[in-house]
């Protein structure tokens, strides 16, 4: 009982808030905010919102009024530490606020790219609204861009960079895009239209110098000796959670804030959600750390009902989405520990899901352009149903029966 403060006003800070009030939460929120906007969304920050004209305003979960109405107090400023015995958490401006429930949903931050001339300015990150809002504004003036790292975020801004007509070269150190995350299948179909957008994929190589002239970017040399002109470079090279101030305030950190199934730390006086959170999951057996929508925010609705008296393991079902140029990649359940790959649809036709398995048992659904397999994918999730890969790979076969 007493105040709940959160710590990070993202994904699903946020939510925990919202969720908290909806669940009929009386006491004292405090939502701690160290970025100068309301609450807003990021996936729209390397897609919609850097490819169109939009304010922030587009981005906002809720207007203002909403905070007040809720009464959550939107803190504006950073938690510095902990006083776990006193209950109290330091922000940078020096005030404190005593919380009954602690609650870190501090996400992650750029991993850095350390190599000379990477703090000019033509050097560019995209993980917050302030970023996303940089790079719109400079891309016009800008003929060439260079993108360090083919994961989601890279490959969704080259996408939108070309668009807009820029010369794009993304840099890969893997034998392949979005390699940790996706089936070589959809690997190289999404490889494949890039190329067809005319944007230039380098595998197995990586940037080893960021040359510059004046203090602005001429271009970018790689490991196997080549230069590629540039006047923007845009790194995507992954996150890093953060960590630092449960790891100050003595709690087990390690890819990631170590929670329990509850979403508890080891003082049951505080929790951690979404990106920063290393939560055990007896669904898919040791510890996960999930960098999604539907993880910060399903995490941010379990803790609520646990603090609201309805305290139940998580127990949510992963999906993701990413949007590169016209086509759409969804994602349900953890493709990861797959042994068969089976399609169903065409990529030739420009529609097609890999459905993942290890053995007989369906692990999850990676589709292109077929929202129709991905929904599916979530209610058979949903149901702890699978359908046997024989049937997956049949296009005769009717996945709704699966769901009857
Ligand atoms: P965040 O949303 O990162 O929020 C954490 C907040 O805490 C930040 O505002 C941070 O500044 C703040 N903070 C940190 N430390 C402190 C402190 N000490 N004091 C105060 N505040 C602090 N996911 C999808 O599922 N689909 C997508 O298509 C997709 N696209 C994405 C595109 C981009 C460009 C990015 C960056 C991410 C995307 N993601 C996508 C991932 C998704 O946005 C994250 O998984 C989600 O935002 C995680 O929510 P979170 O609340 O854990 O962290």
């Amino acid at each position: 009982n007493g105040p709940v403060v959160i710590v990070g006003a993202g994904h699903g800070g946020y939510q925990v808030a919202a969720s908290l009030r909806q669940a009929g939460f009386s006491e004292r929120i405090c939502l701690i905010n160290d970025e100068a906007h309301l609450p807003y969304q990021r996936p729209p920050l390397s897609k919609a919102y850097i490819k169109g004209s939009a304010g922030p305003e587009s981005l906002m979960f809720r207007p203002e009024k909403f905070y007040q109405d809720q009464n959550i107090e939107l803190i504006a400023g950073r938690a510095v530490s902990i006083d776990r015995a006193g209950h109290k958490v330091l922000l940078a401006s020096g005030e404190t606020l005593g919380y009954g429930h602690l609650v870190l949903a501090t996400g992650a931050r750029n991993r850095l790219l350390d190599l000379p001339n990477a703090n000019l300015p033509d050097v560019k990150y995209l993980r917050i609204l302030d970023e996303s809002e940089a790079l719109r504004a400079i891309m016009p003036s800008k003929t060439r861009v260079v993108v360090i790292g083919a994961g989601f975020i890279g490959l969704e801004f080259a996408a939108t960079a070309r668009i807009k007509g820029l010369e794009v070269d993304v840099l890969e150190l893997a034998p392949r895009v979005m390699a940790r995350a996706v089936t070589a299948e959809v690997s190289e179909y999404v490889q494949a239209r890039h190329r067809e957008a005319g944007i230039r994929i380098h595998l197995g190589v990586q940037a080893t110098s960021i040359e510059a002239e004046g203090g602005k970017v001429t271009g970018v040399s790689l490991s196997d000796g080549r230069h590629l002109p540039a006047d923007l470079v845009v790194v995507g090279v992954g996150v890093l959670p953060n960590i630092e101030l449960a790891a100050e305030a003595g709690l087990t950190v390690a890819a990631g804030i170590i929670v329990d199934e509850y979403l508890a730390t080891a003082d049951p006086d505080i929790s951690a959600i979404g990106d920063c959170a290393l939560f055990a999951s007896p669904r898919f057996g040791g510890s996960l750390r999930l960098e999604s929508v539907q993880n910060a925010t399903d995490h941010a609705r379990c803790l609520a009902g646990r603090l609201t008296g309805d305290k139940k393991p998580y127990d949510g079902h992963p999906w993701f989405w990413s949007d590169q140029g016209d086509d759409k990649l969804q994602i349900s359940g953890l493709t990861t520990g797959y042994d068969r790959v089976v399609l169903r649809g065409d990529p030739a036709k420009k529609a097609f899901s890999a459905f993942c398995y290890r053995g007989e048992t369906l692990l999850g659904i990676e589709s292109i352009n077929r929202a129709g397999d991905h929904m599916f994918g979530r209610r058979l999730q949903g149901m702890n149903r699978s359908i046997t890969p024989a049937q997956a790979a049949d296009e005769s076969f009717d996945l709704k029966s699966a769901l009857a």
